[in-house]
């Protein structure tokens, strides 16, 4: 049976990191600071949102949640980025997504500062990433590169296999493990809905990112025996208990797990990773303040 690459443990190990880091910088009399704004009543925004904001309250950190009306307007909206900018005890700004549909998404993303762009969505921190220069990753990609490299899986000259092409995480993370740098060399294939035959590509590959949104599309007959799998996908399907639903990856677990050397579970992988990053990310920002 395969290794299990367990997030929810490497999550909790980085928490603990970032309590001592933040500990550091409250003596040189700075306190990470991270700003969310959510606009609108989705709820699932508001449990992440509120998730972040407990996290940054467990690892010292300050948080600053600032929740507006649905009616909230893009000049509104961008009025509060601008002072958020401009506010130097604030080292991370996040914008909960999406946005009502008549905020302008991007003109948001863009008008963030990208030196506090912790989520790393602005196109001056893709550039910087495709270019191989200091940035800020966004924090699904970022995650995935951490468990890889705590679990020592060797990338370098390897096929590593993207399933899914989003700017959030499949772009972002080919580009991650594609550069010259540790924990990375890899040969990166980029596979979408235009590919003939998804399996011919997953079939050959070493490591397997599916990051597609299609529950349990990766079946075992679409891996080769040894693959690591990163499973990205969290969606909810109907199942015959309490809830009425179960949450599943894109990778059809039992069947994948028998052939993997190692995957990681859903939910429990890279899901936890994620918000452990942004607080990574806002940590960082802030030790960049001081230089
Ligand atoms: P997305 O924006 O919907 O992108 C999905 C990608 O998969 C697209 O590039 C699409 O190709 C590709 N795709 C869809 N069906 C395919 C098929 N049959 N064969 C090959 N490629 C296919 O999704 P996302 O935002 O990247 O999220 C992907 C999954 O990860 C979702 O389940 C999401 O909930 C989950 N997620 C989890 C986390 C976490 O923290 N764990 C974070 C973010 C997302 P085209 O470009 O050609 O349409």
């Amino acid at each position: 049976m395969a290794l299990i690459i367990d997030g929810k443990k490497i999550a909790a190990e980085i928490k603990n990191e970032l309590i001592s880091d933040v500990q550091k910088l409250k003596v040189k009399n700075i306190t990470p600071k991270l700003a969310l704004l959510i606009v609108g009543d989705d709820p699932a925004s508001h449990i992440y949102v509120r998730n972040k904001e407990k996290l940054c309250n467990e690892i010292g950190a300050a948080s600053l949640v600032l929740k507006k009306e649905e009616t909230t307007t893009e000049n509104e909206v961008l009025e509060i980025i601008k002072e958020w900018n401009n506010a130097p005890d604030i080292h991370g700004i996040l914008v909960q997504l999406p946005l009502p549909k008549h905020i302008n998404e991007s003109k948001i993303l863009l008008s963030i500062n990208p030196s506090k762009d912790v989520d790393g969505f602005h196109p001056e921190n893709v550039g910087r990433l495709v270019a191989g220069l200091p940035t800020f990753v966004p924090c699904t990609p970022l995650g995935i590169y951490e468990l890889l490299k705590r679990y020592e899986i060797d990338l370098k000259g390897k096929h590593c296999v993207v399933v899914g092409r989003s700017n959030i995480v499949g772009k972002p993370v080919a580009n991650l493990l594609v550069q010259k740098a540790p924990n990375a060399n890899a040969i990166v294939t980029v596979c979408h809905t235009a590919a003939p035959s998804m399996s011919y590509y997953t079939k050959q590959a070493d490591i397997i990112i599916a990051a597609v949104g299609v529950p349990e599309i990766i079946k075992g007959d679409d891996v080769k025996e040894g693959v690591v799998v990163i499973d990205v996908g969290i969606n909810r399907i109907s199942a015959d208990n309490e809830k009425g639903y179960k949450i599943v990856g894109d990778v059809a677990y039992d069947e994948v797990a028998k052939k993997a050397f190692a995957i990681t579970p859903v939910p429990g992988g890279v899901g936890p990773m994620t918000i452990a990053m942004l607080l990574t990310n806002t940590v960082l920002s802030a030790n960049r303040q001081i230089g």
